[in-house]
């Protein structure tokens, strides 16, 4: 079994070593780092995985080393691991947007070998989606173990082409917070129809936890599924029609392309 370290206590990656321990990932074959110590060492101590402030320890420790710092200090974590180990067998699997393979190697150098991957929050849930890419010089046996890293938390879909990245975010990386604004939005109308916000809440959660589970277990067309609960005239319509009247699609849209872009000029 490979030895895995995360680089970065942060939401992502939390979610990510979280889920593969619930899954049965061997606990003291993880190792934590952060600069600061109240979220590493509760991770430490909920899930019996190994933490550190040190980089280089746990770069040391690893054979896998998951970057899940903000894209903006991807190089400068990179360059610091690599000015002082020898990473000729060591994989690195980056989660940040935006950061290419191109500048990680600028940093880690040509040979070194480099994973990006996009995955999201529900990771956590072992309900995650992550999108990977490798380069073709990436041996089949590195990319199978990062699969199955991934895989422990949910699906994966691994793209041809490493821009296919920044559509990935715009969707799944970036979804699950759409999908919370979108619940907020329907809470606060349903508290301001009277119901208390625990009752609002459940209303709202219960809603979308089915409608999901009626597109996964579907073959339909998740249009058809709409046309199904959506009568001419009637209540479902008139709520679906003020959705179209106020540029729904547009909006998802221009906000799926406002995701693209800045991931494209983020670092
Ligand atoms: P975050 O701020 O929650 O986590 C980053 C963590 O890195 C923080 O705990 C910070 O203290 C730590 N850190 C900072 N400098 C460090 C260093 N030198 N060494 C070790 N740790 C250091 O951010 P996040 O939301 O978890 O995002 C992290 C990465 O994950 C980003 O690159 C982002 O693009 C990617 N990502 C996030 C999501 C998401 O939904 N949050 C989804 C997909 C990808």
């Amino acid at each position: 079994m490979k030895k895995v370290a995360f680089i970065g206590a942060g939401n992502m990656n939390s979610c990510i070593l979280v889920g593969m321990v619930n899954q049965g990932f061997n606990a003291q074959d993880i190792m934590v780092t952060n600069p600061s110590a109240p979220k590493r060492e509760a991770l430490a101590e909920q899930y019996g995985i190994h933490q550190s402030s040190d980089n280089i320890a746990a770069a040391n420790f690893a054979d896998v080393i998951v970057l899940g710092v903000k894209p903006h200090l991807i190089k400068q974590v990179c360059a610091e691991i690599a000015s002082q180990i020898d990473i000729t067998n060591k994989c690195f699997i980056s989660v940040a947007a935006g950061v290419s393979l191109a500048q990680m190697h600028s940093v880690l150098g040509k040979s070194a070998t480099i994973i990006r991957c996009m995955p999201n929050t529900p990771s956590q849930l072992g309900l995650g989606m992550t999108g990977m890419f490798a380069d073709a010089s990436i041996k089949s046996n590195i990319k199978e173990f990062a699969d199955q890293l991934l895989a422990s938390v949910g699906k994966v879909h691994w793209v041809a082409n490493e821009e296919e990245i920044d559509n990935l975010i715009t969707v799944s990386g970036s979804g699950p917070a759409y999908f919370f604004a979108f619940m907020e939005a329907m809470q606060r109308q349903a508290m301001a129809f009277g119901f208390s916000e625990q009752t609002a809440r459940e209303l709202v959660q219960q809603t979308a936890l089915g409608a999901a589970q009626m597109v996964v277990q579907n073959q339909d067309d998740i249009s058809t599924l709409r046309e199904n609960v959506t009568s001419k005239g009637g209540t479902t319509h008139a709520a679906l029609m003020t959705f179209k009247e106020g540029g729904l699609d547009t909006l998802v849209s221009d906000a799926m392309k406002a995701c693209k872009a800045r991931a494209i000029e983020i670092t």
